[in-house]
């Protein structure tokens, strides 16, 4: 009887320490089968195409720009989802998709690029893209971009001027943003959200891309995030405003000797929680939202980019 006890007592924590680090990874599972695609008309012919996940949205969102030169394509989210997107795209446009470029190498951005590839469909991508992704474990190498880009790059189709703009190290080290110019769309990626940013490069670079993006937008451009609503070049700049002064409170943090703990624990995010932190839970699905609760993940992120490198 004892022994059973504790072997099932064992087997408990067995299955708690795997639920632990299942959750660390950002479990459960996406269910790609029973997801459906959302599709908007943002202008005449430029839609996006989006993952729903039950009330969450799932995947990078996609921009696609349609008309008789063909479609230009941003971002493929999954491949497991690559059949619902082409089926989502042929609900408002019968031309073949021409060219993808990809916002950055996150796989939920990359992982349709070589199902695409396999179409036809030519990809285009900044140096340190193809880096990553030739990088990338199990990444189908036909998924990588062929023709190389390492300045603004125009493509002058479907009546549209878009320009694909590489900017410094923000969310990844190979960020692009896409401006649209008769659409009036940008297309930023990830290094620009509601609520907190994830600074997976640097706090300097996503500052400095932010200010690029202002600067390309117009006052009624839709910003598009790769994650969460349509936003505009207002919400952009009350965005750098806030990385900046927590990018300042923290350095002051470093400067009086706080560890890292000391610094999350100080919260200087707190005058910012209201606004960043409000209305969040309805922009993600629950596999978004747990680095979202509060500015935590963020501090920490911001605290290991500006402490002094030993
Ligand atoms: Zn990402």
């Amino acid at each position: 009887m004892r022994n059973t006890a504790v072997r099932s007592v064992a087997i408990f924590a067995a299955f708690a320490l795997s639920a632990v680090a299942a959750f660390a990874q950002g479990a459960p599972q996406t269910d790609y089968a029973h997801m459906t695609m959302k599709v908007d008309k943002l202008a005449d012919n430029f839609y996006t195409v989006t993952g729903m996940n039950g009330s969450g949205r799932t995947g990078g969102a996609i921009g696609v720009l349609t008309g008789p030169d063909g479609i230009f394509i941003v971002d493929a989210s999954f491949g497991a989802l690559t059949g619902k997107i082409l089926a989502a795209v042929k609900t408002f446009s019968n031309e073949p998709i021409k060219f993808l470029v990809n916002t950055h190498p996150h796989g939920d951005h990359t992982g349709g690029n070589a199902n695409l590839a396999k179409m036809g469909v030519t990809i285009l991508g900044r140096p340190e893209m193809r880096v990553d992704l030739m990088a990338q474990k199990g990444f189908d190498q036909a998924g990588v971009p062929t023709v190389i880009f390492t300045s603004p790059l125009t493509l002058h189709m479907d009546g549209d001027e878009a320009v694909i703009i590489p900017v410094p190290p923000a969310h990844t080290d190979a960020d692009s943003m896409v401006y649209f110019r008769k659409a009036d769309v940008l297309m930023i990626g990830d290094f620009f959200r509601a609520g907190y940013p994830n600074v997976g490069g640097t706090v300097d670079g996503m500052i400095r891309a932010l200010g690029m993006a202002i600067g390309a937008c117009g006052p009624n451009t839709k910003v598009v995030p790769g994650h969460g609503p349509v936003m505009n070049r207002a919400d952009i700049i009350a965005h750098r405003d806030m990385l900046m002064t927590v990018r300042d409170r923290v350095s002051e943090l470093i400067k009086q000797g706080k560890n890292e703990d000391d610094a999350v624990a100080a919260h200087p995010t707190a005058s910012y929680d209201p606004i960043f932190l409000s209305g969040i839970a309805q922009f993600y699905d629950e596999n978004t939202i747990v680095r979202y609760r509060n500015g935590d993940a963020f501090i920490k992120q911001v605290y290991e980019n500006l402490k002094p490198k030993s």
